[in-house]
């Protein structure tokens, strides 16, 4: 007998959508240990527990309290970082992201929903302060993945997005000018130069205060479970300050700044984004929680992997050991859940969303116990310093 859209709508939502059964002929998802219920939990990047755009609560606390009242898990998760891409303090991320090499404010996004298993991103666009809406609207209103430049900006115009003509704020424009003043201008050196000229300028950047840490990236990556065991995840960047316009890091690239499977877990990423894009590392994250890794080995196992590739000697430290972080945050279908980071303390991140005297690779976390930062497990012992 026929079924109506409404009353397969129905029967649907009452089956629960994830736990629908196979259309005929439908190619089966890989098996996996699928568990009813799951404690609820938002995780993210520490900047996460940090940045309230002026208001009461954090992106965590605010994701969590929207999910666990029974909201979309995406949607809750989407509120919680356009805190982040609002807020003119987080340069990082949105509105008053540190900008490219020419000035200009690019924003990298990509969500992924794990009941719909669907997904939607957004990269180098410009002129939209919540690109993660926008990466939402790819999902939700086309037929595609992902949508970049100018044809994502015409896409968030069409749909009634604001577009801006600048999204730097007093305090970004100041540091890339002063960038473009104190470094050399002209941007395809050789990488070796440009590493030790780029660090010449943010050490002085760092000392006059135009910055409040040496980290000049930086990203919001969230991932929630609700109490049905619905797992969403979305990420948010400005990407590397002071790239050649156009450069596209790992954030808004599924499997590389956010991979879900909505029936084992999600696995998202921080840090520097050529490392986490040539690996592939969130997808591998979340192809481990499949085989039963728990989420900090499942983690450390993809450090490993970034580490073994990391053989060009400007990416080394002298004693042959990665020069940059790289941090995840994974959760899986349990709702259990792990920050993994290549090193336990990074001098960069003194003073970053939170950061006081020491640069501690952290992550947040907001679960019926409330919002907090905790460390994260870390694949290399020490504290990375800059060598020059
Ligand atoms: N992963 C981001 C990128 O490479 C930057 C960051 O998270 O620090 O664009």
């Amino acid at each position: 007998m026929p079924v109506s859209r409404r009353e397969f709508l129905k029967r649907g939502a009452a089956a629960g959508l994830a736990a629908a059964a196979p259309l005929p002929g439908a190619i089966a998802a890989p098996a996996v240990r699928r568990s009813a219920a799951a404690q609820p939990v938002v995780v993210s990047s520490m900047n996460g527990n940090w940045y309230k755009n002026g208001g009461p609560v954090t992106c965590v606390e605010k994701a969590y309290a929207q999910m666990t009242a029974g909201g979309d898990v995406l949607d809750a998760l989407i509120a919680g970082v356009n805190l982040l891409e609002l807020d003119p303090e987080e340069d990082s991320v949105g509105y008053g992201g540190l900008p490219n090499a020419d000035g200009v404010v690019q924003l990298d996004s990509c969500c992924m929903h794990g009941p719909r298993r669907r997904a939607g991103g957004v990269a180098a666009l410009e002129g939209v302060r919540t690109p993660s809406k926008v990466a939402r609207a790819v999902m939700d209103q086309t037929d595609h993945h992902l949508l970049v430049g100018p044809g994502a900006q015409a896409f968030a115009r069409g749909l009634g997005f604001a577009i801006e003509p600048d999204l730097n704020t007093a305090h970004s424009r100041q540091a890339w000018l002063e960038w473009k003043r104190r470094s050399d201008p002209k941007h395809y050196l050789d990488p070796d130069r440009r590493a030790a000229a780029d660090r010449r300028v943010l050490d002085s950047l760092f000392e006059d205060r135009l910055l409040n840490s040496r980290v000049v990236h930086g990203t919001i990556n969230c991932n929630g479970i609700n109490a049905m065991a619905e797992i969403c995840g979305v990420t948010t960047t400005s990407g590397l300050a002071w790239k050649i316009p156009g450069r596209v890091g790992d954030s808004p690239i599924l499997g590389a700044g956010l991979y879900v499977d909505g029936a084992v877990g999600a696995a998202g990423s921080t840090g520097r984004g050529e490392a986490n894009l040539y690996n592939l590392s969130s997808y591998l994250i979340v192809e481990n929680l499949r085989r039963g890794m728990h989420p900090k080995d499942a983690g450390l196992d993809a450090l490993r992997r970034v580490r073994a590739n990391t053989v060009e000697r400007r990416l080394r430290r002298s004693n042959g050991e990665p020069a940059f972080s790289l941090t995840f945050y994974i959760l899986n279908a349990r709702g259990e859940h792990a920050g993994v980071s290549m090193y336990a303390e990074d001098d960069d991140y003194r003073g970053w969303a939170g950061n006081t005297d020491r640069g501690y690779m952290k992550y947040a976390v907001c679960d019926r116990n409330g919002p907090r930062t905790v460390q994260c497990e870390a694949l290399l012992p020490g504290v990375l310093r800059t060598e020059s």
